[in-house]
């Protein structure tokens, strides 16, 4: 086996335990002579893997008992939907714009209601989310909506913003389990799994149960929450593999020391990347210092052309996934709880030598 090092912003690197053990699963789970892909979700075995994953997510989020945890389809795409249908009914609700997912969200809600957009770096390609304190939600407002990690622009809350008497509603996907979090603030919190704990096929939704009382019934079955929180997430097949995934890295991070050892190995990879490139008169990062995300990280050389040969010639070497998003060019790495030491000095080697070859 010759894994390289894997920067890819999702789906992503995960822990060599999870995926040593999801393989011999494979061929047969818990001495039941059943391979994890054949089995039924109904069966006790199936129950024991969810029911730990949703019991471990509880902890992890020091969730309150009326929290419920969901895994639905869709990806997190599919929340930015589901969840103005099932609660805004015409009203108003107030959305933070600090990425391309941010408005994504922002604009199919729209649909479903009025949209107060609060804030927005966009005019300056979303380089920044918005100071501690410098929000206030309208009254009127259901729920505020944000994106507590801008997967493509490199941006990441280091703080939960005051939704004042309004609910609370966060996109976490790619920064979920990276950090202490306090769970039980938010009234709704969602995240597809394939960026910080599992491959895609599943969303973690958590909703508190006041928010499933204002829940539309006038949807199909499959989109009305209290509907999946009756059925446990299993009015159809749910993506079993990759909740099992997630119950296998959930006791990762608990084997770990937890969400605050793993904040402390992020920050200090982060803190290795990021002093590369303060370090140098190269690369320069592409957004606003006090914003920077510690999972994906976003910087440039500053040309175009320079940009793409270091992620080709990168990738030469072993070192992949470089390339930033599509939408904005440059270079981004994507580190997030699974990615290892040796590929983090890889990347710093491998900037250096670059610079020294070609700056
Ligand atoms: C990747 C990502 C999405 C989209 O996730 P899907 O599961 O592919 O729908 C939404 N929001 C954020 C913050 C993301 O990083």
């Amino acid at each position: 086996m010759s894994r390289i090092h894997n920067f890819s912003a999702g789906p992503a690197v995960l822990p060599l335990p999870v995926l040593q053990q999801a393989s011999r699963d494979i061929l047969e789970v818990q001495g039941t002579g059943l391979g994890i892909l054949e089995c039924s979700h109904r069966s006790a075995m199936f129950d024991e893997v969810i029911g730990g994953a949703i019991s471990r997510l509880r902890s992890l989020l020091n969730l309150d008992d009326d929290q419920e945890v969901l895994f639905l389809h869709g990806g997190a795409r599919t929340q930015f939907y589901q969840w103005p249908m099932n609660v805004l009914g015409g009203g108003r609700a107030a959305y933070l714009d600090t990425g391309n997912w941010a408005r994504f969200a922002a604009e199919d809600a729209a649909r479903y209601g009025q949209v107060d957009t609060l804030f927005s770096s966009q005019d300056t390609g979303y380089d920044r989310v918005p100071e501690q304190g410098s929000i206030s939600v309208p009254s009127d407002a259901l729920y505020l909506h944000y994106t507590s990690n801008n997967t493509v622009a490199g941006t990441q809350f280091d703080y939960v913003p005051d939704p004042g008497k309004s609910w609370l509603a966060c996109d976490m996907s790619s920064d979920f389990l990276s950090r202490p979090v306090d769970g039980s603030k938010f009234d709704y919190l969602y995240a597809g799994a394939q960026k910080n704990v599992g491959p895609s096929g599943t969303t973690v939704v958590i909703l508190r149960r006041r928010v499933l009382e204002r829940c539309s019934e006038d949807l199909p079955r499959m989109l009305q929450y209290p509907v999946q929180v009756s059925k446990s997430s299993m009015l159809n097949t749910p993506c079993t593999f990759s909740i099992y995934v997630v119950s296998l890295v959930t006791k990762w991070i608990e084997e770990r020391g937890g969400l605050g050892a793993i904040d402390a190995h992020n920050r200090a990879q982060a803190g290795k990347v990021y002093g590369a490139i303060d370090g140098s008169g190269f690369y320069s990062g592409k957004v606003s210092v006090g914003s920077r995300s510690l999972m994906n990280i976003t910087f440039t050389t500053g040309d175009a052309d320079l940009d793409t040969a270091f992620w080709k010639t990168a990738a030469d070497e072993g070192i992949s996934g470089l390339k930033g998003h599509r939408s904005v060019g440059g270079l981004r790495a994507s580190i997030y709880n699974a990615q290892t030491d040796e590929a983090i000095d890889a990347l710093v080697g491998f900037m250096a030598e670059f610079e020294r070859r070609r700056g």
